[in-house]
């Protein structure tokens, strides 16, 4: 359930409410929006706490909240999740372009991509050091090291850095790096590695599992969330089904579903939810134009070289034409690409 309060609240109807939720052993979770102030009341509720907290000073209404996910839900929070990174913003009216290897090999092959994208238009540098692999007989990321080329490069290039964080012990070397950690497909339902990428204040990306439905997928979400880590999007990068054609089934219709029933910014992966490159625009193209609120795509300087996925990875030519076709559909729905950023902070 959530309690609004009047506009007219004060602090200290405000924190009357909390400590009021805090005494019968629930959590109450403060969000200040731009319209209003509302406390979600997180824990197993009871029929009598409406009555309750409705008779406090300062509250308007108690709503209860008929999903089983709260704080990532539209009823907690209906205006729209904006996450700031230097001077970029996700979830807004621009549209983001995250670019780069599914690997980082080198740090040659990172900044001559990293180059390219920028100079084609994307926003955010993407690159794994730490690789989840089906097989452990496969490459598997070049770990720390890797992650000092995602910062040498950062420096050099001046993107931010996306990479993916696999095990709650190295939540904090990854952040001392990142600017967004990415939680892959197969740590959706890590809930040790949600719950301490929640205690950090960076920026997480939070992929769908292989089989999640949509409600798994937020609940998991909400691990983060209720940590106080509010900086979270989603991304939709396929799912498992009976095709075998592609590698994943990329489910389109996820995004305006999540655009209803959460505030959360949705990123779309069409490398991963296809596994072709040659299938990469189209899908990519087909997710802004459902309102995505951007797009993660694998580039590679030479994807026949590449030690991961790289029958799913542009060259620097296919990206290119990937962004000059995704501009007209990004004005159609009536947004922005958000411009390469020159000023990062280290
Ligand atoms: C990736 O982004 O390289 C990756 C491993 O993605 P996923 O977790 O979606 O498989
Ligand atoms: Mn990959």
């Amino acid at each position: 359930m959530i309690v609004v309060m009047k506009s007219s609240a004060t602090d200290e109807e405000v924190a009357h409410v909390i400590k009021r939720i805090e005494t019968v052993g629930l959590k109450g979770h403060l969000s200040q929006g731009v319209e209003r102030t509302v406390i979600g009341v997180l824990g197993q509720t009871f029929l009598e706490l409406r009555d309750m907290l409705e008779m406090l000073p300062g509250v308007d209404e108690v709503v209860p909240i008929s999903k089983p996910y709260k704080l990532a839900s539209r009823e907690f929070q209906p205006e729209d999740t904006v996450i700031r990174i230097g001077d970029i913003a996700i979830g807004g009216e621009e549209v983001v372009v995250m670019a780069g290897p599914c690997a980082v090999e080198s740090e040659q092959q990172l900044l001559e991509t990293a180059k390219a994208v920028k100079a084609a238009g994307a926003t955010i540098l993407r690159g794994g050091a730490f690789k989840p692999s089906t097989s452990p007989y496969h490459f598997r990321g070049l770990g720390e090291q890797g992650l000092e080329f995602l910062a040498q490069v950062k420096k050099e290039a001046g993107l931010p850095i996306i990479t993916e964080v696999m095990s709650p012990s190295e939540v904090e070397l990854v952040a001392s790096y990142a600017d967004i950690l990415q939680i892959g497909a197969r740590n959706m339902q890590n809930f040790d590695l949600l719950e301490e990428a929640g205690k950090t204040r960076k920026p997480i990306m939070l992929k769908r599992g292989l089989s999640a439905t949509v409600q798994e997928w937020l609940l998991a979400a909400e691990y983060i969330l209720s940590q106080g880590n509010p900086q979270l999007m989603l991304c939709e990068r396929g799912i498992r089904t009976f095709e075998t054609y592609t590698r994943n089934t990329m489910d389109i219709s996820v995004i305006p579903v999540i655009e209803k029933v959460s505030h959360l910014p949705v990123i779309a992966d069409p490398s991963h939810g296809t596994g072709k490159w040659y299938l990469v625009t189209p899908v990519a193209l087909a997710a802004l134009a459902a309102g995505a609120d951007g797009i993660m795509v694998e580039v590679h300087p030479n994807p026949d070289q590449a030690l991961k996925d790289g029958a799913q990875s542009l060259t620097f030519d296919n990206f290119q034409q990937l962004m000059s076709q995704l501009r007209p559909i990004v004005a159609a729905v009536g947004r922005r690409l958000a411009a390469p950023s020159v000023k990062v902070r280290s």
